[in-house]
Formats: structure tokens, C-alpha cells, sequence
């Protein structure tokens, strides 16, 4: 497999073939994020990522195949159909494909040509949140509105695929904690997905991000604040059915909550915690990592 640059895939991909299909991020410009910083978008040839499915077709049955880099669901419609239609033809034993994609991405898409991607195998879509507060969306620049987020949400569901979402613990700053913790809770609860990610903040040099914590512009909760802002999330949280997890290791307190019937007990040990506020119940700076 040819890959340019440093692979990124969620956590829940780690046994999927990444078959890298875009290099890079379209937008590239959220303030807090680092991961495709040096990367110059392009989507790649058929030709290049035809050579990358023959290759791993020779491996033997691969169950799910993650489509990366940061956005990939941006590749015009018949291009991802050519490659969906090539991975089921060559892949065996293919079950899933996921994709990271953006809110505007996907609304690029009606629920029907959604539709026909699932129908080819895209099973999966993985969609950063980060924040349901609508200052702090502006504020780290995200390239979409809270309406826009639900809106990608209900297509993504109506067109029958699973929607995971990543949301930000600490990405409001003190200032905005509450706010964001809370409205975070209730437009989760109107994205209703099938999984949430809970990530910790985690400040990489030089992003735009780290140059506001330099200057005081934005100062990060503590260990605590960030589990407060869980607690307050999770409260906020209505869902019919999700997977809920902070297993991330850059949070603090690791937690899997099936969500609704988890909810209270693991409110109840979050508040546990926060009563105690003994730093050893939670993971050792050391050991957290993006
Ligand atoms: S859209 Fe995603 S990958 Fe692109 S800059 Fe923002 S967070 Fe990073």
C-alpha cells in the first residue's frame, strides 16, 4: 500500500484495511487541528488507488476497509461509486466500508446518491462534532453550522448507513465549559447517532489553537473540568440507541456507556469521582496520547 504522509482512522477502524483514497483534508483550517497540516489536498487517481485494492486483494478475506484521509466523502459521486464498485469486485469476504466525513460533504449528497454508496458497501460514517455550541463552532472555525451538523446527521441515518460522532471535551475553553458540555448533550441528542466518541483536547504546537492558549486568549479546563464537562454532556443526552465511549486515551476517565439504559449508573460513577477529586482515579498524564 502506498500511503503519503501520516494515516489517521478512528479508533473502532483498527483492524480495517486504510486504503488511503484522498491525501490530506479539503478544508484544513479548524483551529485545533493538526493532522493534515502538511499535506496538500488531492483526491488520488483510480489508477493509484486501483494498484492499492490489487495489492491487498492478494492478503486474503478483509471484513471492513476504513476510505482515508480527512474527508473523503468530498470525491464526486461517480468516482466513489468506481471505487466502492472496485473494492466489493476485488475485496473478499467485504463487509464494511467507513469514511470520515464533513457536514457539508455529506449534504453535498441527496439521501438517494447516499443511498447508492451504501447500497456498493459504505457502511459507516464518521462525522466530527466536536462542539453543538454554536460560538465555539465559530471560534475554532469549523467548517459547518450546528443546523447543518443535524441536518448531515438525519441523511446519513435516512440513507440507512451508521453514524459515529466525535465530540471535544475542553474545545470551549473555561469560558464557554458549561455551554458547550450542555449544548453538546442536546444536539447529540438530535443527531441521535449510533456511536459517540468523547475526545479529550489536546493541544499540538503550533496550530492556531495552541497560539491562543499562548497568548491567554483560551485557557484549557482542568483534569476535573474536562470530567465535569463530560458529566454535563452525558446528562444532556437523549438517545434511542448509542454507544457511547471516553475510551479515548486522551481522556482522563475512560468510560463505555450503552446509552439509554447506562446513562444514570455511569452518571452516577462521573459524580462519584468528581466528589472525590482524587487525581489517582483518573489516567496518568503520561499515558494520555491523541
Ligand atoms: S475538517 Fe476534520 S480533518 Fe479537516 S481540519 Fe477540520 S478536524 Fe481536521
Amino acid at each position: 500500500m502506498k500511503y503519503e504522509g501520516m494515516i489517521y482512522r478512528p479508533p473502532s477502524e483498527a483492524n480495517s484495511l486504510i486504503l488511503q483514497v484522498t491525501v490530506g483534508c479539503s478544508y484544513n483550517r479548524c483551529t485545533f487541528c493538526h493532522s493534515f497540516r502538511d499535506k496538500e489536498f488531492r483526491v488520488k487517481s483510480f489508477e493509484e488507488i486501483r494498484e492499492d485494492i490489487d495489492e491487498a486483494a492478494q492478503t486474503g478475506n478483509i471484513p471492513r476497509v476504513f476510505l482515508a484521509d480527512g474527508d473523503a466523502l468530498i470525491i464526486p459521486q461517480p468516482d466513489l461509486i468506481r471505487i466502492l464498485d472496485y473494492l466489493k469486485l476485488k475485496i473478499r469476504g467485504l463487509e464494511r466500508v467507513g469514511i470520515y466525513a464533513n457536514a457539508v460533504d455529506v449534504l453535498k449528497k441527496d439521501v438517494e446518491e447516499l443511498k447508492q454508496l451504501r447500497d456498493r458497501g459504505l457502511g459507516i460514517v464518521y462525522l466530527g462534532l466536536e462542539s453543538g455550541n454554536p460560538e465555539v463552532l465559530k471560534r475554532i472555525k469549523k467548517n459547518a453550522t450546528v443546523g447543518q451538523m443535524i441536518r448531515a446527521a438525519k441523511r446519513v441515518k435516512d440513507a440507512g448507513m451508521l453514524l459515529s460522532v466525535t465530540v471535544l471535551l475542553g474545545i470551549g475553553g473555561v469560558e464557554m465549559s458549561r455551554e458547550h458540555a450542555a449544548d453538546t448533550g442536546r444536539v447529540l441528542s438530535e443527531m441521535d447517532p449510533d456511536f459517540v466518541g468523547a475526545l479529550s483536547l489536546m493541544i499540538v504546537p503550533g496550530t492556531p489553537i495552541d497560539e491562543e492558549l499562548r497568548s491567554g486568549k483560551l485557557v484549557l479546563p482542568t483534569p476535573f473540568g474536562l470530567i465535569r464537562e463530560l458529566e454535563t454532556m452525558i446528562a444532556h443526552c437523549n438517545f434511542t440507541k448509542c454507544f457511547f465511549a471516553s475510551n479515548h486515551a486522551s481522556n482522563y476517565l475512560p468510560l463505555r456507556i450503552q446509552m439509554p439504559g447506562e446513562k444514570e449508573q455511569a452518571l452516577a460513577l462521573i459524580r462519584r469521582v468528581l466528589e472525590r477529586k482524587d487525581p489517582v482515579l483518573l489516567r496518568p498524564e503520561y499515558m494520555r496520547a491523541l
